[in-house]
């Protein structure tokens, strides 16, 4: 199988990396695609460079993972909404043959986020049309998608992944983000080591998740519906 990441900044992977971190260990692929490279998210750190910095990053976290990374290289917290994200992962779709879709839920509170789940679901459908022509044939059949995040409908999660042994794989992977949550994180909130006290919390969320599903560690997702639920794909 082939698992593909659809995420709007390096270290959105953080909602699934244990998932990721898991299947890749099985013997399956996996890609992380973002579609910007976070080109914004500092305070002092002027963009081009920034740029730099969080590819690097980013290329470190999915190696960790042991998963490949591409990006559509749209400009920060000002991700382009409708046709223009939505024909982007058309095109990811055709280009990655995903048979499993990890996305943000389209209905999360912030925008960068909200439009790269709603393009990626959108776009499903669409690259499976051989009528809708693009450069690239069209990639049958659709896959499975599910999402992360917490949507403002309240829904809850109805898939969750066993990650207890991929816990370390997952904190150490999320470590490399430096420039966010040991630089940027600490501007919010100088109360000593910020990315410490983030893993802490994280720690907390994914057990507390792992004990709503009977196990160590888990990953929450919402399956779109009409799909196939991820446990059948993902045991
Ligand atoms: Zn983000």
């Amino acid at each position: 199988m082939h698992i593909v990441l659809m995420g709007a900044h390096p270290d959105d992977e953080t909602f699934a990396s244990g998932t990721i971190a898991k299947y890749v260990d099985r013997g399956h692929r996996a890609t992380i695609v973002h579609a910007t490279r976070g080109d914004k998210g500092h305070w002092e750190i002027p963009g081009e460079e920034l740029r730099k910095i969080r590819t690097g990053e980013m290329t470190k976290a999915a190696k960790i993972l042991g998963a490949k990374v591409m990006f559509l290289d749209f400009e920060d917290a000002n991700v382009p909404q409708g046709d223009v994200l939505r024909e982007a992962f058309v095109d990811v779709y055709r280009k990655l043959k995903p048979d499993i879709v990890l996305s943000f839920h389209p209905l999360v509170g912030r925008d960068d986020h909200r439009r790269v789940g709603k393009a990626a679901s959108d776009a499903s459908l669409k690259a499976s049309l051989p009528l809708h022509v693009t450069d690239l044939p069209a990639h049958r059949p659709e896959p499975s998608i599910y999402f992360f995040g917490k949507p403002i409908s309240g829904q809850k999660p109805d898939t969750y992944i066993d990650i207890t042994d991929y816990m370390d794989a997952k904190i150490e992977s999320f470590r490399q983000h430096v420039s966010q949550w040991q630089e940027w994180g600490k501007s919010h909130d100088d109360q000593g080591d910020f990315m410490e006290r983030l893993i802490e919390r994280y720690t907390h969320r994914f057990r507390e998740l792992g004990r709503k599903a009977g196990v160590g560690y888990a990953e929450a997702f919402i399956g779109k519906s009409g799909r196939k639920y991820a446990h059948e794909l993902l045991p």
